[in-house]
């Protein structure tokens, strides 16, 4: 938080909300302001804010309509949107995170939370941000890409060579992508794009674990510190999670599914990162050889 005049726009059809937030934030923000969905839509697209607060109950139109507006436009799609409602249902936290919310808080908020998950999201815009100044992270999805994902697997490569322990690798493929872009447009392909990252995100738990977007449909995680069976574990919970999205799509919702290509080794004296990771691959085509949708350890797997 280098100092910045970060810019928070608030979208909110009660003026006494506004005026708690706009107290508590306009300290250390610039705090901008509007009472319906569809003005803020457009201070959005104008002055594209660094992060939005939105509420869901408005009288013209929804927080949840003014999300799927913002996700849907190239200008918006990338500002975090913290929901803050009177909703409090695990239903409508669980819609809002699925329409692509960054966090969801309920009211009456106390004002300490609102300032830590502000500074959450504008910690996280930061590091995307530092990550795209050195030319590291994929603008789809956030995700870090090819040229990140290489000099992670050297680094975590000859970590564990030095150290003698596991390390293991999936390279990921979403099943039948190209049939699906064909018949549902390209737009809605990257909104799959957008979605599967973000599973993948969710999934992983352990800090060093690492996931990139390494092109096209393709991602690849890497697990440090982990054997074959704690990697098995993890992919198919990477695998059934995809598989339980539910991707907005007009009024319904789509489903995807993806293939996985797993390896395994504690790295040999004289082994380089570029054959551990080939033998994913090769994995991640039997995978599909045998009908997709499934996991498929390497035979080089321990
Ligand atoms: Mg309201």
């Amino acid at each position: 938080m280098s100092g910045e005049n970060y810019k928070i726009l608030v979208i909110d059809d009660e003026k006494h909300n506004i005026d708690v937030l706009n107290e508590i934030l306009s300290p250390m923000y610039e705090v901008l302001i509007s009472k319906d969905g569809l003005h803020g839509i457009k201070m959005a697209k104008e002055i594209v804010p660094d992060l939005i607060l939105l509420d869901i109950i408005m009288p013209d139109m929804s927080g949840f309509e003014v999300i799927q507006t913002l996700k849907g436009s190239d200008v918006t799609r990338r500002i975090p949107v913290i929901f803050i409602t009177g909703l409090d249902s695990y239903k409508d936290e669980e819609k809002g995170l699925l329409l692509g919310a960054a966090d969801y808080i309920t009211k009456p908020f106390r004002n300490a939370i609102v300032k830590a998950r502000v500074k959450t999201q504008l910690q996280v815009v930061e590091y995307i941000r530092a990550l795209e100044r050195i030319g590291m992270v994929d603008a789809l999805t956030d995700l870090p890409n090819r040229r990140s994902f290489d000099k992670q697997l050297e680094n975590e490569w000859g970590r564990a060579k030095r150290e003698k322990t596991p390390i293991s690798i999936m390279v990921i493929d979403i099943d039948k992508f190209k049939v699906f872009n064909d018949t549902y447009g390209h737009a809605q392909g990257d909104v799959v794009l957008q979605y599967v990252a973000k599973s993948f995100k969710n999934t992983l738990k352990r800090p060093a674990d690492y996931v990139a977007r390494w092109g096209g449909e393709e991602f690849v995680i890497i697990l440090p510190h982990t054997d074959l069976e704690g990697a098995l574990t993890i992919s198919e919970l990477i695998r059934t999670d995809v598989e339980k999205l539910k991707i907005p799509y007009n009024d319904s919702f789509l489903s995807v599914t993806v293939s996985i290509g797993l390896n395994c080794e504690v790295p040999p004296r004289y082994s380089y990162p570029a054959e551990f990771l080939s033998k994913a691959d090769k994995a991640l085509y039997a995978a599909k050889e045998a009908g997709r949708n499934v996991v498929m350890p390497s035979a080089a797997a321990l």
